[in-house]
Order: structure tokens, then C-alpha cells, then sequence
């Protein structure tokens, strides 16, 4: 392969962003399978996130994982213009640790699934793996918070735990 046309590198930067590939749909049939609702491609957040499920306060991207250089066996930089390949990973690499952050900063749990992890062995595994952390995340986001003192019930609970001197 020699230099891109700009048509070429164009094709490559819109197939990063592409909706509904495959690994893609396995998580969503999961989840709806699983009674996870969600809504799809949601343009309005940073990186317009593969899943977003707003029950739990989590957006989910499910990353090829070539376009987004993931330390896997599936990743391996082309040995012709290794240069420009090294380039554009770092760059889709930076762009991604950016999103996360700013998704973490609007309060949202980022989970991330590779498309390897998505593959015949490990699929199943990966699959309950993430029910299993949306589950914790509703945990952690909907537990009771003690009421303030003197609001309704006598006590906050721990307060009521405590020694009497
Ligand atoms: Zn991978």
C-alpha cells in the first residue's frame, strides 16, 4: 500500500465513528435481552457514545479495536507508512481519553467493550461481566442517602448507631 488518497484517509476517519457494526449489536441485543433500555448514538454528549443508559448514569462505546489501538493481538501498526498509522492512533488514543474524561466530569460511568473481548470465547463472559457492572452502578447511584436530622424520622441511620456517652 502506497501514500492514501485523501478519498482513502477520508473512508478510514468515517469508519471510526460508524454505528451499528457488529460487536456493537451483540451488546445492545444483550442488553435489551437483559431489560437494559437505552438509547443509541446519542449526539448531544462528547463522542456521541454507542449506548447510553441514563437509568444508570452510564454511556458504553464498543471500540473496533484497530481504530482505537487497544494493546490487544487484534492491534498491530501496518508496516508501511508505519509513521502516519502511529500518528493517527495516538491522535484517535487522545481523542478518546478526552471524551472519557469529559463524560466523567457530566457524571457518567464510562464503560468501555472491545471488540475483542466480544469474540466466540470470551463473549458470554464479557457480556455478564458488564450486567454485572450495571448492576453495581445502580447500586452505588440509587442507594438511600440518610435524611437529614430532624426531617420526617426521629434519626439519620448511624446516628442512632452510635455509643450514648
Ligand atoms: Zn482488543
Amino acid at each position: 500500500m502506497d501514500k492514501m488518497t485523501p478519498e482513502q484517509r477520508h473512508r478510514c476517519m468515517s469508519r471510526i465513528g460508524s454505528r451499528n457494526t457488529r460487536p456493537e449489536m451483540i451488546v445492545r441485543r444483550w442488553l435489551w435481552r437483559q431489560g437494559f433500555r437505552y438509547r443509541v448514538g446519542v449526539k448531544s454528549l462528547p463522542g456521541t457514545p454507542d449506548i447510553v443508559l441514563r437509568r444508570y448514569s452510564t454511556v458504553i462505546f464498543v471500540n473496533g479495536c484497530f481504530w482505537h489501538g487497544h494493546d490487544c493481538e487484534k492491534f498491530r501498526v501496518p508496516s508501511t507508512n508505519t509513521a502516519f498509522w502511529e500518528a493517527k492512533f495516538a491522535r484517535n488514543q487522545a481523542r478518546d481519553r478526552r471524551v472519557y474524561k469529559q463524560l466523567h466530569e457530566m457524571g457518567y460511568y464510562v464503560l468501555v467493550v472491545w471488540e475483542c473481548q466480544l469474540e466466540a470465547p470470551r463473549r458470554l463472559a464479557t457480556l455478564q461481566a458488564l450486567s454485572t457492572r450495571l448492576a453495581e452502578i445502580y447500586l452505588d447511584t440509587h442507594q438511600a442517602k440518610p435524611r437529614p436530622y430532624g426531617d420526617g424520622d426521629a434519626v439519620a441511620p448511624g446516628i442512632a448507631a452510635e455509643p450514648q456517652e
